[in-house]
C-alpha cells in the first residue's frame, strides 16, 4: 500500500512495489502484522513532508518473521518472530550514548521517514528487532511499538513515576493512554484514568485502573475539581500527570488545574 503524493486517503494506491534489499547492517521482515497509527494518516497528508521519501509506504508498528539478514548481522536468524522497535539513529552521538536517541540528527521513525509496513517485507536495522515470545500473537506484539514507547518516555524517561505514586491518564481508550495506564501499574503506581465514553470504562478498569471517570461528564458537573482532589488524597501520592494533548479540552479544565500546582505533567499529541 503506498501513496505517490500527499493528500487524503485517495492517494492510498494498492499496488506491486519491488522487494526492498537489505545493507549488511540490516534484515528483511516478512510483516505479518502492522498497527495503524495517526502518524501514518500525518505522513500521508504530508506533515514535515520534506523527511518523507515518495513513494511511501506508511506503518510503523510492525511485527514478522525475519527472512534474510545481512553478512555483518549476528545474533539472529532466520524465521525469528519479532517486532520492529520504530527508532532509527546514529547510535554513536552525544544523544544516543545518554538515552536521547530521538534528539539524534539522525534520527528517524520507520514508515515514516523511511519504508514501512504496509507490505509484505520491510528491510530495517537488524538493532531495531525485538524477539517475540509465541505466547504474544503477531497481532498484539505490532500493537505494542510506538503507542508503549511513547508511554514509557512519558512516565519513566520524563515523569519518573515511582512506586506508591499516583498517575492521572487522560484519554485511557486511546493507544497512548491504555499503554501509559499498563505502564504506570507495572511501575507501582496508582492510576487515575479519564475515559470519553462510558463503553471504555470496563477495559480501562481491566488494564488496571484504580479509578475511571468520564471526563465528559466531570466538564459539566460543577463538583468535579473537588471529586479529583478527593481522590488525590486517596490515593495518597504525587500525581503525574501523562495527557493526551489531541483530548478535546485537556490542560484546560478545572479538575486538571486543581491538580497541576504540585504536579509534573507530560503531554503529547499537541499539534
Ligand atoms: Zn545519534
Amino acid at each position: 500500500m503506498r501513496f505517490h503524493e500527499f493528500g487524503g486517503l485517495e492517494k492510498l494506491r494498492f499496488e506491486e512495489a519491488p522487494e526492498p534489499h537489505i545493507s549488511p547492517t540490516e534484515v528483511l521482515v516478512r510483516v505479518r502484522a502492522c498497527a495503524l497509527n495517526h502518524l501514518d494518516i500525518w505522513a500521508r497528508g504530508g506533515t514535515r513532508s520534506e523527511r518523507i521519501p515518495l513513494p511511501h509506504i506508511s506503518g510503523s508498528d510492525v511485527s514478522g518473521e525475519v527472512t534474510e539478514l545481512g553478512n555483518l548481522v549476528s545474533g539472529h536468524s532466520k524465521d525469528e518472530k519479532v517486532l520492529i522497535a520504530p527508532g532509527i539513529n546514529c547510535g554513536i552521538c552525544d544523544y544516543c550514548s545518554n538515552g536521547w536517541d530521538s534528539l539524534c540528527d539522525s534520527y528517524k521513525i520507520i514508515g515514516y521517514e523511511t519504508q514501512g509496513g504496509y507490505a509484505e517485507y520491510v528491510a530495517v536495522p537488524a538493532t531495531n528487532i525485538l524477539p517475540i515470545p509465541d505466547k504474544l500473537t503477531f497481532e498484539e506484539a505490532s500493537s505494542v511499538p510506538l503507542v508503549f514507547l511513547t508511554a514509557w518516555h512519558m512516565l519513566v524517561t520524563r515523569a519518573h513515576l515511582a512506586p506508591g505514586e499516583t498517575a492521572l491518564v487522560w484519554a485511557a481508550g486511546s493507544g497512548v493512554g491504555s499503554a501509559a495506564v499498563q505502564v504506570a501499574k507495572l511501575l507501582g503506581a496508582k492510576v487515575i484514568a479519564t475515559i470519553g465514553s462510558d463503553m471504555k470504562r470496563e477495559k480501562a478498569q481491566k488494564l488496571g485502573a484504580d479509578f475511571v471517570l468520564n471526563h465528559r461528564w466531570a466538564r459539566r458537573t460543577p463538583q468535579s475539581p473537588q471529586l479529583f482532589r478527593r481522590w488525590k488524597t486517596q490515593a495518597c501520592g504525587r500525581l503525574r500527570l501523562p495527557t493526551h494533548g489531541s483530548c478535546e479540552g485537556s490542560g484546560e479544565n478545572g479538575e486538571e488545574r486543581a491538580l497541576r500546582k504540585d504536579s509534573p505533567q507530560s503531554v503529547m499529541g499537541k499539534q
